[in-house]
């Protein structure tokens, strides 16, 4: 085609595979659209889940749009992006990863008609920007606060938002079951930010209900040598010992050279090696501690000697279970036996181990500084336990942000007909074509709504005309779809709640995925790329370009 034009100029390596111009956008657009179709089925309480295996052969079964999108390995330059709002999203709320996805796609979609027309793409991200700021501005002023409330009530307040993020999961059956436990265990650990403190351990097995919460720490039973059955199980108020030491006897390194003259050296230096371990083993018994865990090894004749001594004790804890440890129980990691004074160690009300399906568990409850809290999964298959544990995730993200932010808007596509019914009377008092785009926006949101009604197998256009006659009569603000009955019904008299900043976070992403994906025009692949050392070549190329050639699509996906 270039050919019979003008001679051609040739700027870039050969083999470099560009495309440019309208049709470009488009099959950007087309590409968004198709990677939202697969997740699109997930929304809301009565979505579907996904099952994905990989080439390894492992299978996730998942109904979270961001763990979804990880595992689709996504190739598709463009598309790309909205893999990236899923994970931002994930990070920052931890919630609405199907509506940041499903949102920016429809906005991309209600482009493409204009972009078809001829309309340049830089009038429509103009006017998605002002709508989306106004869109955000709106959530915020219809936000509820649920500031000054007594502990109770906000306890029962965040219980309901975290029942909404589950009801769209596999456990949705149980949720107000897990809610509770959920929000307990995120006002245990009160307002520190290390969400590590809140453990969850699975235990396949049982079923749902067997799950619990433990307002301290628990672990699995570590690896034991003999003389552990010996060891006491139980402890009321014991003091507790941590370390990063090996309590193991070791004989010296095998590549150390000693001389000896007499044999009966030899024993003493047999001597010397038992000393070292019964010296650390006795300061260990001294300090008081009744349990003596550690990072490391505790090998079978610390085991014994401890067992002698009627203390319990656990190697190779893993780290995160230690800190834990440390945080509840106001104990701190020592990496010697010398000198440990009474404030290292920690200590709790109940130390227990205790059966847990066919496993054994250490659990520390009652702990004094109480900043962790452990939550105990029970439940048939593994892959339906992953899940539980993605879900629970979420739920607790979303508590935080509850508890954090402290706003609420109604749920079910409520606060998304509102603010569409807002920006479409905005869109009225606009002259020129930027009408129409507000517009488009304001359609675009109204995605939500349909989609949980879709996957409920209602019938979307009918309960879209009375949400939006509902809506526009003035006073019907909070109602969105009754995922019951396929109705309409007030998402906030039926504590359908979501923190504000889902929806906030969720505009703005998808507000800005999709304007970026409108201002690419040109795709520039360079054939070397793939390798390692070709992706220095492609920046070193892109940077060249940068002025010869509008290399700039590439750079700009690059940079997210
Ligand atoms: P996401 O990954 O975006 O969080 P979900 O599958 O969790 O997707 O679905 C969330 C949507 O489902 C939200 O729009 C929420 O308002 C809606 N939703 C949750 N529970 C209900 C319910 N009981 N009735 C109506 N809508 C609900
Ligand atoms: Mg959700």
């Amino acid at each position: 085609m270039a050919s019979m034009m003008q001679p051609q100029i040739i700027l870039l390596k050969e083999g470099t595979d560009t495309s440019q111009g309208r049709a470009q956008v488009v099959s950007n657009i087309n590409a968004c659209t198709a990677v939202a179709d697969t997740v699109r089925t997930t929304l809301g309480p009565r979505g579907m889940d996904k099952l994905i295996h990989d080439d390894k052969g492992g299978v996730t079964i998942s109904n979270d749009g961001a763990t979804i999108m990880r595992l689709l390995d996504i190739v598709h330059p463009a598309a790309k992006i909205l893999v990236d709002i899923a994970r931002s999203q994930d990070s920052e709320v931890g919630d609405g990863t199907t509506t940041v996805v499903l949102l920016a796609a429809e906005f991309l979609k209600e482009a493409k008609p204009y972009v078809e027309d001829g309309v340049h793409p830089h009038s429509l991200i103009r006017s998605y920007r002002t709508a989306g700021n106004m869109a955000i501005q709106r959530v915020k002023e219809l936000a509820v606060s649920i500031e000054g409330k007594s502990l109770e009530e906000k306890k029962s307040l965040l219980a309901k938002c975290a029942a909404t993020t589950l009801s769209s999961k596999l456990i949705g059956g149980e949720k107000e079951f897990f809610a509770s436990m959920v929000v307990d265990a995120v006002l245990a650990i009160g307002n520190d930010d290390r969400l590590n403190l809140i453990g969850i351990k699975k235990v396949p097995g049982g079923t749902m209900r067997d799950s619990f919460l433990v307002n301290g720490v628990a672990f699995k039973k570590t690896f034991s040598y003999a003389g552990f059955e010996q060891q006491p199980k139980k402890f009321l108020n014991p003091k507790i010992l941590l370390l990063n030491i090996e309590l193991e006897l070791k004989s010296e390194k095998e590549n150390a050279e000693i001389r000896l003259s007499d044999p009966l050296q030899y024993q003493s230096i047999v001597d010397a090696e038992w000393n070292i371990i019964y010296d650390k083993l006795d300061k260990c018994v001294k300090s008081g501690a009744k349990i003596v865990l550690s990072r490391l090894a505790i090998g079978d004749l610390a085991t014994q000697y401890f067992a002698d001594r009627d203390i319990f004790c656990a190697g190779r804890v893993t780290e995160e279970d230690l800190q834990r440890v440390a945080a509840a129980t106001g104990g701190m990691v020592q990496t010697s036996v010398n000198n440990v004074i009474d404030e290292v160690l920690g200590s709790c009300e109940v130390f227990e181990e205790k059966q847990v399906g066919n496993e054994r568990f250490n659990i520390f409850s009652g702990c004094p500084s109480g900043q962790t809290a452990t939550i105990v999964l029970r439940g048939g298959a593994d892959q339906f336990i992953e899940e539980a544990e993605r879900s629970l995730h979420d739920a607790i993200m979303i508590v935080r942000r509850a508890l954090k932010n402290s706003t609420v808007v109604p749920g079910g596509g409520a606060i998304d007909m509102e603010i569409s019914k807002y920006l479409r009377q905005h869109a009225r008092t606009i002259a020129g074509k930027s009408q129409f785009f507000v517009n488009s926006f304001a359609k675009a949101l109204e995605v939500i709504p349909r989609q949980l009604c879709d996957n409920a197998g209602f019938d979307a256009t009918d309960v879209l005309n009375k949400l939006r006659q509902k809506h526009a009569s003035g006073e019907g603000a909070n109602y969105g779809v009754d995922i019951n009955t396929g109705g309409i019904a007030d998402s906030f008299a039926n504590f359908v709640w979501e923190p504000a900043v889902v929806k906030i976070n969720a505009i703005n992403a998808a507000t800005e995925a999709s304007c970026l994906i409108l201002s690419v025009d040109e795709t520039v692949k360079n054939p070397k790329s793939e390798s390692a050392q070709g992706e220095a070549a492609a920046g070193a190329m892109a940077g060249r370009g940068g002025g010869a050639m509008r290399g700039r699509g590439e750079r700009g996906m690059r940079r997210r």
